[in-house]
């Protein structure tokens, strides 16, 4: 099967679209996009230096010692990042997720946890504050990092053997270390932890069932692990389709080992497909970005760790909010800018893939941004 790496602005953005802000969400004041998605959860990337070098998103070859990384005058703030962050609370956001990089490098990281942890919504409620790390330097920092308001953590983790897991983050990284991260996490109260596999066809698809039965027999319901189809964000990691596994495939490869059955969502707009263990030990969910798109849900902006919002994984170009903050712009103006630029999103990549025709040759990756820039 292949697939055609289609340019990334939406060239169908002039086909007919729900009008937005004309539902029951915007009678109650809810943002909306031009789908009528509404915008619940920013993800702030905190940093685009990573400590591993995973082929699928910072290959070694392109992301090697010549590579030019943002000097720190670049990056946002913590106030500078709290500031906007409140912002986007009183447009509607409800969860935020730090990301990278690896956002653990990020000096004092648990510094902007704390102001982030204060803000609060309109209504008076926290917020859903989470952190997606590589879980290299968790087992150093969970206890920090759950003191200072963090609430649960997400962990990358794509192989359980030693050898394939130092092979995959290329940096001779060793998965014990990893291992202690996620049991800190959880005595550190950070659950409960999900932690994330990225599937590869031929080169970690013999971990699925290892870490399967891992996470099950040692942790049961407390981690829920994860099965992400490997996607063509960026354009330096030479994607192919035959590469991804389908979630189908895992899923099956699972149920004939240990019997699975479908739960129902627990939230709108949950991009995993949850499967409960049959024998009540646990889940498991499945991200399905590839074969089963699912943009008609997505909530999500991405800052960027210079400040620019990007409206989709796969978007070439962001929106520069840096120079506003830093030329003097009132929280209104922040607030304006942020409306102006959710209400015209009309963003569905992964939809857009799975309309090409299966038969067409893969073209050239449009320039578009890298995952490590603006985080998963
Ligand atoms: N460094 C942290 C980490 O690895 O968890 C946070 C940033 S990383 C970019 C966020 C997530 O993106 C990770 O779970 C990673 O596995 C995922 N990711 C990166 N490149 C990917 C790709 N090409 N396909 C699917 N997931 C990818
Ligand atoms: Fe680093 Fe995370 Fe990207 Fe791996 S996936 S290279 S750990 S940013
Ligand atoms: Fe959201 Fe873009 Fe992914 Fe679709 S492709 S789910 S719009 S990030």
């Amino acid at each position: 099967m292949a697939f055609r790496v289609i340019p990334l602005v939406d060239q169908r953005r002039d086909a007919p679209l729900p009008v937005p802000n004309d539902g029951e969400a915007a009678q109650k004041g809810v943002l909306q996009d031009r789908r009528g998605r509404p915008l619940t959860d920013l993800r702030i990337s905190v940093t685009d230096r990573c400590n591993f070098r995973c082929s699928y998103c910072m290959p070694k070859e392109v992301f090697d010692k010549n590579h030019v990384y943002l000097p720190h005058s670049a990056l946002l703030s913590f106030e500078e990042i709290t500031r906007l962050a409140r912002v986007f609370v009183d447009q509607g956001v409800r969860k935020i997720r730090l990301t990278g990089g690896e956002p653990l490098l990020r000096k004092n990281i648990e510094h902007l946890i704390e102001q982030l942890a204060a803000l609060r919504t309109p209504d008076g409620a926290s917020l859903d504050l989470t952190l997606t790390t590589n879980g290299s330097l968790l087992a150093r920092k969970a206890q920090a990092l759950k003191a200072a308001g963090l609430q649960r953590v997400t962990v990358s983790l794509d192989a359980l053997d030693d050898t394939i897991f130092r092979r995959m983050n290329d940096m001779d990284f060793p998965v014990a270390d990893v291992l202690d991260g996620i049991d800190a996490a959880r005595e550190a109260g950070l659950g409960p932890i999900k932690v994330n596999m990225v599937v590869k066809r031929g080169t970690n698809e013999q971990e699925i069932l290892p870490m399967a039965r891992h996470f099950r027999e040692r942790h049961g319901g407390d981690v829920v692990l994860r099965f992400i189809e490997y996607m063509d964000v960026g354009a330096t990691n030479g994607w192919r389709m035959d590469e991804v596994m389908p979630s189908a495939e895992v899923v099956a490869r699972i149920g004939a080992e240990l019997p699975l059955r479908p739960l129902e969502a627990t939230a709108p707009g949950e991009t995993a497909q949850r499967w409960a263990y049959a024998d009540g030990r646990g889940e498991i969910g499945v991200i399905s970005s590839v074969t089963r798109a699912f943009c008609s849900q997505c909530s999500r902006l991405r800052l960027s760790t210079e400040g620019r919002v990007y409206l989709c994984l796969f978007a070439s170009q962001g929106h520069d909010l840096k120079s506003l903050l830093r030329g003097g712009a009132s929280d209104e103006d922040l607030a304006s800018a942020i409306r102006g630029i959710w209400r015209a999103r009309g963003d569905r990549y992964s939809e857009l893939r799975a309309l090409q025709p299966q038969d067409a040759t893969d073209a050239p990756a449009a320039r578009r941004v890298e995952m490590s820039y603006i985080g998963g």
